[in-house]
């Protein structure tokens, strides 16, 4: 063929997909997934009930505003309805966050060793990405600082950190955010807020309130268990949720998404019983990895990212040979992250099998 093809936005060329967790998609017989950090208790019943119940309504479309949804959310967290916004997963709400306040010519400032998504979509978007290195692979609040420039438009903050697992204190977002300019909007994604412990970390909540120039986000798809539904929200000043509705797709939320998402929010015991195992299961893990040889990362979140003894090849052989278990976790290769996994926590059961085929991994690779 000789025709001349369309031609893409010269920003596009070198842009590389997002790659989620292996072993996914339907779950298959035996297959293991701790690649992906979805919760092990699986969705509230009462989701999967409302979920069902939505079945009756497919031939009509969803309500544009999501308007249960934020309700149900403004109730759960004492929140103004009208300064929340709902998306197809968290992952669509930042990328209309840089759809509203990012393009050609503009920056977007993240650390190194952060959400992938946060580059991808600014990226796509036409805008430049700096990134600073972070610290003890927590993020860098005086690096931050430091890489804002006269293009900045916003400032990305996973916290807890994705894969890192680390977190940054209140009282440190709130120093990072005293060093932005007020036209910078600062971005704190709190996917993982839920399974924090820790005392002094705060989710974003207060800061938005208090501020012009902050957003948070949330999602359904990690504690909730609902990441095949597509459900996330940010809550912004009603200007930004504005924004944001001018950029998005009228129906970009599903009825089914919208209810097993409300019905989730009331079952404050289903939230807790995840919870719970997280907080018991995450420093046996971390501890069981330690006692062979790992060194861990400090987590607050439902994984952790652990550095796999012998480095690069080792991480490389230790993940074909889990694979050939039956056993998905995410290896790095690059990114600043050569030879380290990121394990989810699963169940106890998926764990210790996890546990045993990486023992076995290690005494073969002794042996030889
Ligand atoms: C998993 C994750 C999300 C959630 O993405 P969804 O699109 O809501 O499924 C957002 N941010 C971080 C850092 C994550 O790890």
């Amino acid at each position: 063929m000789t025709e001349p093809a369309p031609r893409p936005l010269p920003h596009l060329s070198g842009l590389v997909p997002y790659k989620g967790g292996t072993g996914g998609g339907r779950a298959q017989v035996n297959t293991l997934k701790l690649s992906a950090n979805e919760s092990p208790l699986g969705p509230s019943p009462r989701a999967i009930e409302a979920y069902r119940a939505a079945a009756g309504a497919l031939a009509a479309y969803p309500d544009s505003a999501s308007g249960g949804l934020r309700g149900a959310l403004a109730e759960s967290f004492g929140l103004a309805a009208d300064w929340i916004a709902c998306g197809a997963g968290s992952d669509e709400l930042l990328g209309l966050l840089i759809a509203g306040f990012a393009g050609p010519g503009d920056e977007v400032l993240i650390s190194e060793r952060t959400f992938m998504m946060y580059e991808i979509s600014a990226r796509a978007h036409g805008a430049g990405v700096v990134k600073v290195p972070d610290r003890d692979y927590r993020a860098d609040v005086d690096a931050l600082l430091g890489g804002l420039s006269e293009r900045t438009r916003i400032v990305f903050l996973a916290n807890p950190n994705n894969p890192t697992g680390t977190y940054l204190p209140g009282s440190e977002v709130r120093r990072l955010h005293r060093g932005l300019p007020p036209h910078v909007l600062l971005v704190v994604d709190a996917a993982y807020a839920e399974y924090v412990m820790a005392d002094d970390y705060e989710s974003g909540l207060e800061l938005v309130s208090e501020h012009r120039n902050v957003v948070m986000t949330r999602t359904f798809s990690k504690i909730h268990g609902l990441a095949a539904l597509r459900v996330g929200w940010a809550y912004a000043p009603a200007g930004i949720v504005s924004v944001i509705d001018r950029v998005r797709g009228p129906f970009n939320v599903s009825t089914p998404a919208q209810e097993a998402a409300i019905a989730s929010l009331g079952d404050l015991a289903h939230l807790e019983a995840a919870r719970a195992h997280n907080a018991r299961m995450l420093p046996w893990l971390t501890s069981e990895l330690e006692g062979l040889g790992f060194t861990v990362v400090p987590s607050a979140a439902n994984f952790v990212l652990a550095a796999v003894p012998g480095g690069g090849a080792a991480s490389a052989a230790l993940e074909a040979h889990l694979q050939g278990e039956g056993i998905h976790i995410r290896r790095f290769a690059g990114e600043g992250l050569e030879g380290f996994i990121r394990v989810t926590i699963g169940t106890r059961p998926a764990l210790e099998r996890f546990l045993a085929a990486t023992k076995a991994f290690l005494a073969a690779k002794g042996r030889s």
